[in-house]
């Protein structure tokens, strides 16, 4: 049998409910991101997630946006917009917190949707101090950095991921992966208008209201941002969903 570069994936539980039309990667990249932010494919309850882990443009962005049914509302003094499904049960659970005395509010202007040229900008605020940093260090030479920086933010992603590997950091804090600090280009889940970075995050009872509402932490480390998979906890597993604990909270993943 010919030999190929693709990488194989055994089936599982998690690639048995992905949507029919999903394209599975078959790049290491497309791959380690599926494994970091795939939870959101599996979602239900009228989302309807990306059939691809990163966009490549705007285009593309903008097309399958345009293709679902959202709903906008002001919420803690900013306008929140994301698909109707979402909204309906953040709607619900912010008024079961209110119930409690407690408040469910987004972290910004940029909390819920995102567009392509926003995840570029996030990615480029994270890459540009760390590359610099790197090459202060020692630990890069200046003409690999500019090599980097002039490639189209799509490319960069490989590259960042292999200085990672040689333990040259890109987070905020140049201590962890990147994918925990910022998404990659096209690849954040708040492009899928299914993600909301939420200011209350660190009180339990408010991810457990969130998370009987279908809203779960899927993203390890990035404390605010909650996911909207329009399911009960206990369904989550039989999704091929495995829970992962760090920071002092749970969080869904892909069990691949
Ligand atoms: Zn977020």
């Amino acid at each position: 049998m010919k030999k190929t570069n693709k990488i194989k994936i055994k089936s599982n539980e998690y690639i048995a409910n992905l949507p029919k039309e999903f394209n599975r990667p078959t790049d290491t990249v497309g791959q380690r991101l599926l494994k970091e932010y795939g939870a959101l494919f599996i979602a239900r309850g009228g989302a309807i997630p990306p059939n691809t882990v990163i966009f490549k443009g705007e285009r593309q962005v903008s097309a399958y946006q345009a293709s679902l049914s959202k709903s906008k509302e002001n919420i803690g003094g900013f306008a929140v917009e994301l698909q109707t499904a979402a909204m309906k049960n953040l709607k619900d659970a912010i008024a079961e917190a209110e119930k409690n005395s407690l408040i469910i509010t987004p972290r910004g202007a940029d909390a819920a949707k995102r567009n392509y040229a926003d995840t570029v900008m996030l990615w480029a605020s994270r890459v540009n101090p760390a590359l610099t940093y790197w090459v202060e260090k020692g630990a890069l030479k200046e003409a690999e950095a500019s090599r980097i920086c002039s490639l189209s933010p799509f490319n960069q992603v490989s590259e960042i991921f292999k200085l990672e590997s040689q333990g040259m950091f890109c987070s905020k804090d140049l201590a962890k992966s990147i994918v925990y600090s910022v998404a990659p280009p096209g690849t954040s889940q708040h492009l899928s208008m299914l993600a909301l970075d939420v200011n209350e995050h660190d009180d339990l009872r408010v991810r457990d209201v969130l998370a009987e509402h279908g809203w779960f932490q899927t993203v390890v480390s990035d404390l605010p941002h909650f996911t909207f998979l329009g399911v009960s906890k206990n369904q989550l597993s039989k999704l091929g969903l495995k829970k992962i604990f760090d920071s002092g909270r749970f969080f869904w993943l892909p069990n691949l």
